[in-house]
């Protein structure tokens, strides 16, 4: 099924980037015999090879999947530019890496949705494949498309593109559409019976073509029929699948390391954050079952790194022990430990001198705002004390330099917030004279707000342009002739976060306007096109500040409100409140 398409491909590979990333056959790859299965999923990651490599989602799906006699699963991502125009001009289809098969001749391509700006990657990758971008416009023979990931908590502005999504942890719920899958269809059943049975019988199941939504005075009035769709949470996280023996790139990927999750959910509830929402149910693994999990894959990949990741690892409640025993186990095979996500309390000061005997790269924590009075509206209420402290041991123990997160644009943030983050990175810097002798190089990142659904935030509208503008200039000013080095993300690109975040079904049309007009790799900075999403909302009558810049009331019907993540309406308002309790407080405070 696969040599003509690969004997097309294989010319094409010397004058392209990267060829590595198409060829497939990398160590820990599994081919299956697809006569022998009766289901064939393909994972179609929607961006480049060296993104989607780097994700433990998709290990955890190939793995899991191929560990099925009666399944396979193959891999598909976008191709580079380069290689896209050469496909194109020869008129190759999409084609998995793992056997260069074309992704429309799977039953099942699965698509995880990591961050919104892949949406337009999403309906390259389905044109590529020639799967009609549209669900309803898709035949008996077409792949059943299914959507998953931490944007399908949000769907409606892709939900035209997906046959259904699966919401929540996808290990127990996919395998058990895939179980329903393999006995409908052995039963003779169509893909619209199956996809339509889903929507009872697969926990977290979402088929928007049986969702209806009214709209009145250009408002969402109403979502029909009644009923919520309720994330689905893996039963036993510890037992969960785990990919011991995941596939070994030989493309350099953003992260070549062993990725240990140790835990799923984080204690936090930051008002901005919807990963805790969407990864919510705090579920910890042992550190018995992690050390068998580094212990496997590490003799099943040789890689040098074993990454300690989670939403919040320094909330591990056996950190200590964890780190003690992967110490005695891998210090002398020289593996490196590291620690990637970290929240500053009290407790974070003991991590540098943990993690001490390992190689150091920056040492990261994500104060969000400049001052504790902005994050304690934000309900992230780290104290500059423990801040700084946590930084003193870092470069105690030899950490060189710094990285800090700061969100910018919250609607309650100040001038005194802006600077604040100036000064908080300057005074991170200073403190390496203490042990060190002179400043040392501290690397901000800066990201406009983004109103997520699911979270207190969502009702709250983004600052406009002119205020975050001035605001990344403000920063970059200050930090000249200072060792802070002020990175930002584009306040357009954030901007297009919050609409695709906050959209309706209605969004849709654009995004398939702005996939016309050639957008793509959205998220890399040397592709998007602002301009031309501008107008692809024009184009399909869609107002971008209704769903980006606008306050949303409390009682107002939201385009996620069928999803059921765990967290309430009333909730979420709540926290609002308090929110703005909180910045009164500061503000009374501040003029008295
Ligand atoms: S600590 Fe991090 S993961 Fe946890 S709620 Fe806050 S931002 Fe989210």
């Amino acid at each position: 099924m696969t040599d003509s398409l690969w004997a097309a491909l294989e010319p094409l590979l010397p004058e392209v980037r990267s060829p590595s990333q198409y060829i497939g056959a990398e160590w820990n790859s599994v081919r299956k015999d697809p006569a022998g299965v009766r289901a064939k999923v393909c994972f179609a990651y929607p961006d480049a090879y060296t993104i989607g490599m780097s994700h433990l989602g998709l290990q955890i799906f190939y793995g899991m999947i191929n560990a099925r006699a009666d399944a396979l699963c193959e891999r598909a991502f976008c191709p580079w530019p380069d290689m896209e125009q050469r496909m194109r001009a020869r008129d190759l289809p999409l084609f998995s890496v793992d056997s260069h098969t074309p992704v429309r001749d799977f039953d099942i391509v699965a698509v995880s949705l990591q961050t919104e700006l892949s949406y337009t990657n999403l309906l390259n990758l389905l044109e590529l494949a020639r799967i009609p971008l549209i669900a309803g416009e898709r035949g008996p023979n077409d792949p059943i498309v299914v959507g998953g990931g931490p944007s399908s908590t949000y769907p409606e502005p892709v939900a035209d593109f997906f046959d259904l999504f699966i919401i929540g942890d996808g290990e127990e719920t996919f395998v058990s559409f895939l179980d329903l899958y393999i006995e409908m269809k052995g039963r003779g059943a169509s893909r619209a019976e199956i996809v339509r049975a889903a929507q009872d019988r697969v926990p977290g199941a979402y088929v928007p073509s049986l969702f209806e939504f009214a709209f009145e005075g250009g408002r969402l009035v109403g979502i029909s029929p009644d009923r919520k769709v309720t994330k689905a949470s893996v039963a036993s996280f510890e037992d969960a699948y785990f990919p011991t023996a995941p596939v070994v790139p030989y493309a350099e990927t953003v992260f070549d390391r062993i990725n240990l999750e140790l835990m799923r959910g984080c204690p936090h509830r930051c008002r901005f954050c919807h990963a805790v929402s969407f990864k919510n149910n705090l579920r910890f693994r042992s550190v018995d079952r992690l050390l068998e999990h580094a212990e496997q894959t590490y003799l099943s990949t040789g890689l040098d790194e074993i990454a300690l990741t989670s939403l919040s690892s320094g909330d591990y409640p056996h950190l200590r022990e964890l780190v003690g025993r992967l110490l005695a186990r891998f210090k002398s095979r020289a593996v490196n430990v590291s620690l990637p996500s970290l929240r500053i309390d009290a407790r974070l000061k003991e991590i540098p001198a943990l993690m001490k005997p390992w190689r150091k790269s920056g040492f990261t924590v994500a104060p969000e705002a400049g001052t504790e009075s902005l994050r304690r509206v934000i309900r992230k209420p780290i104290k500059d004390e423990d801040l700084f402290e946590t930084v003193r041991a870092a470069y105690r123990e030899g950490w060189r330099h710094i990285k800090l997160y700061f969100m910018i644009g919250h609607p309650n943030e100040t001038e005194a917030d802006l600077r604040g983050i100036l000064q908080t990175a300057k005074t991170c810097s200073e403190l390496a004279r203490e042990s060190q002798g002179h400043r040392a190089q501290v690397n901000v990142t800066i990201s406009p707000f983004v109103p997520k659904p699911h979270t207190p935030f969502q009702f709250k509208g983004q600052r406009d342009f002119a205020y975050l503008d001035e605001a990344v200039r403000m920063l970059r000013d200050g930090a000249r002739t200072t060792r802070v080095q002020i990175k930002a993300h584009s306040p357009r690109g954030n901007y297009l976060e919050a609409v695709l975040s906050r959209g309706d079904r209605r969004v849709g049309r654009a995004v398939l306007e702005a996939h016309r007009l050639g957008c793509k790799f959205d998220e890399w900075r040397e592709f998007f096109n602002f301009d031309a999403w501008m107008q692809a909302f024009e184009r399909a009558g869609v107002d971008p500040d209704y769903y980006a810049r606008r306050d949303i009331d409390e009682h107002e019907v939201l385009p996620w409100d069928m999803i059921d993540v765990g967290t309430s309406r009333e909730y979420l308002w709540r926290e609002l409140q308090y929110s703005d309790e909180a910045h009164r407080e500061r503000t009374a405070h501040v003029g008295a």
